[in-house]
């Protein structure tokens, strides 16, 4: 069973971030994480393609209620509908 992510500290670093293939700042953009208009479809495939924390990565993001940005290979009306259910 998956452990529920640590969400007790305001601003805690996400547990996958050593692993986390959107630190890779010389391939990619971080803004593409967090575009002010559109699609961010950079971003999406990024995630969807290079990233083996995809899973973690939206489960600490529902948990901790990430309403901007890419987060796990989702946008943020993708999370909104998940977490509607
Ligand atoms: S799924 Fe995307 S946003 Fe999440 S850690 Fe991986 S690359 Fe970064």
């Amino acid at each position: 069973m998956p452990s529920r992510p640590d969400t007790t500290t305001a601003h805690a670093r996400p547990p996958f971030t050593d692993r986390a293939a959107c630190t890779d700042t010389i391939r990619i953009d971080p803004e593409d994480f967090f575009p002010n208009s559109g699609t961010p479809a950079r971003a999406l495939a990024y995630c969807r393609t290079r990233c083996t924390v995809r899973d973690e990565c939206l489960t600490w993001a529902l948990a901790t209620d990430q309403r901007h940005g890419v987060w796990g290979g989702t946008t943020a009306n993708q999370r909104a509908a998940l977490r509607r259910g």
